[in-house]
């Protein structure tokens, strides 16, 4: 009985990754018979879940009628934050954002301002379809299972004791899925596909804080405890700042955004940036762009400081590299929009000192710039995969409820 589940939710899942449209080519990418994927495709359109649209291009034989998920069929609540700041927004079944806010609050502000202000955004965005489920991506480790902040030395404390699930799942009557920032960017970069990456790949969030994710067959690698990808707190050669987990030295505490704002900020005002001073002076203080805006145009402080930071990142996501031999690396945040000082100095030094065999076909390219839009997708697409999944579908088509219903059962 499982198998069935299985090769239903195959069935949609190729079609809703658009790897295969059309009743031919399912068959072909699923390995399935023509009549299971008859008999299968007929349940997911009576369902309401798919429709069938216009006629595919024929490949020699018959022209056969691309499927297509019924993207409004319901909606998805989705929110997604770094430190550097929150944005919520509601997307449909396709995965597709359909409209999204900035969110005032902070992290720092712990939960009940923050989350309550992302539930008040819900409910002005929220369309008229079914709430399918709920999406949040944090600055957190998470239990992917259990949906809670584990304890981190980053974590303001007021943090550790909310449960995002009892709080969210009954205020919208959907199941509600929580997992960690970095892994909700590399999942919508997986599923939107604008960089053409596929299979293994590394994604390296250099913003304020320094975060990676692992993408391993086409899935995110979460970890034994859902804390895989803590490479800010890799130790960095000859580093001594003392880091936000209490100890020193690790790659964040040197080269962070917000350590390289920090020693920006004193080298201007020991007198050796001009340009940084006048910045400082007119803006009350430096952000990431600000040094990238120096660098560009040949402020020293600001050169040396962006080289650095891609050096030291280089050098780690080397060692990175040869342990883990990904296809790509995806370089995304703020610090990866402020030059191309930065990336070249990364790229230089991963390619030095990773094996010339393992990073010989390694492509090193920037990632989509629009953090907020590809978190968002990311958390659309984290609960489309475990309301579609075989276990999901099974118990939803055996009760006869929708996945809303069900979901707030689970
Ligand atoms: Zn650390």
């Amino acid at each position: 009985m499982v198998d069935a589940f299985d090769s239903l939710s195959l069935i949609l899942e190729l079609i809703r990754s658009g790897q295969a449209v059309a009743r031919p080519a399912l068959q072909q990418a699923s390995g399935l018979g023509r009549g299971i994927v008859a008999e299968r495709v007929n349940l997911l359109l009576d369902r309401g879940l798919i429709a069938e649209g216009r006629l595919a291009q024929a490949n020699g034989g018959r022209a056969a009628r691309e499927l297509q998920i019924r993207a409004e069929a319901g909606a998805l609540l989705v929110a997604y934050g770094s430190l550097g700041g929150f944005v919520a927004g509601v997307a449909d079944l396709s995965g597709h954002v359909l409209a999204s806010e900035c969110v005032a609050c902070s992290f720092a502000e712990g939960p009940s301002a923050l989350m309550g202000e992302i539930k008040a955004i819900w409910n002005r965005l929220r369309p008229q379809a079914d709430i399918w489920g709920i999406g949040v991506g944090l600055p957190a480790h998470i239990s992917f299972d259990e949906a809670t902040l584990l304890d981190s030395p980053s974590l303001p404390t007021s943090w550790t004791s909310y449960h995002p699930r009892r709080d969210l799942s009954p205020a919208f009557g959907a199941q509600t899925w929580v997992d960690t920032d970095d892994n909700m960017l590399a999942l919508g970069e997986l599923r939107v596909d604008r960089t053409g990456i596929k299979g293994d790949f590394l994604y390296m969030f250099a913003d304020l804080v320094l975060g990676a994710a692992t993408v391993v067959d086409g899935k995110v690698y979460r970890g034994a405890q859902g804390a895989a990808g803590n490479i800010g707190h890799i130790h960095s050669e000859g580093a001594d700042d003392l880091c936000r987990c209490g100890r020193r030295g690790c790659l964040e505490a040197a080269v962070g955004g917000e350590a390289l704002i920090h020693k920006a900020t004193m080298r201007a005002r020991a007198g050796e940036s001009a340009r940084l001073m006048e910045r400082i002076r007119d803006n009350g203080g430096l952000c990431v762009a600000d040094l990238g805006e120096a660098a560009r145009e040949g402020d020293a402080v600001a050169v040396s400081l962006l080289t650095e930071a891609g050096r030291r990142i280089g050098l780690t996501l080397a060692s990175a590299v040869n342990l883990f031999n990904p296809s790509a690396i995806l370089v995304g945040g703020s610090l990866a929009a402020t030059s191309n000082l930065f990336l070249a100095a990364l790229k230089t030094e991963l390619y030095r000192q990773s094996l010339p065999f393992v990073s010989r076909d390694l492509a090193v390219v920037p990632a989509t710039q629009d953090v907020n839009e590809m978190g968002l997708v990311g958390a659309a697409h984290m609960v489309l995969d475990q309301i579609f999944n075989a276990q999901s579908m099974a118990r939803w088509l055996r009760e006869g409820r929708s996945p809303a219903v069900l979901a707030s059962h689970l």
